[in-house]
């Protein structure tokens, strides 16, 4: 089961303008940051950091601030590198029918990455400086979804 397996299954390819893609190089400078907006059937943004050859991803329910306001963020599937440049509709019925919109996108640069909690710096137009991103804690740990997100005060 490759990274991408769960994106792919979602999607049909044939109806979405949306990249099958494939597993990109691990990188270690220049690592993409994207937040996509996306009008689904619950408007939301999508927040996207590169990291060995996917985009980690994550569903914010509210607007992100570039402040220390916390925000929700859902963990979803990996997405493929090339996303990070996706912008469109995807059609009624289909995964994720709405509008994408890219909302804010730039580099990250991580500064300590564990299972639960992910601190990082985000040089983006609209998102700057040190953030972070936290797992809830529940009985299995590494299971849980949700994430709080939200930029560190100095
Ligand atoms: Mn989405």
């Amino acid at each position: 089961m490759t990274k991408l397996k769960k994106y792919q299954q979602k999607r049909k390819f044939t109806k979405t303008s949306e990249p099958k893609g494939k597993i990109g190089k691990a990188r270690k400078t220049e690592l993409i940051y994207v937040i996509q907006k996306h009008w689904a059937s619950h408007l939301h943004w999508d927040l996207r950091l590169e990291w060995q050859g996917v985009l980690m991803s994550w569903a914010i329910p509210k607007e992100p601030k570039n402040d220390s306001t916390k925000r929700l963020a859902v963990q979803t599937e990996d997405h493929p590198l090339e996303y990070a440049d996706f912008e469109g509709q995807i059609p009624e019925g289909e995964y994720g029918a709405g509008k994408v919109k890219i909302w804010d996108n730039g580099i990250w640069i991580p500064e300590d990455i564990k299972k639960e909690k992910i601190v990082f710096e985000l040089k983006g137009k609209k998102l700057k400086g040190r953030f972070a991103l936290i797992r809830f804690k529940t009985k299995e740990r590494t299971q849980a979804k949700n994430w709080l997100f939200f930029k560190l005060k100095k």
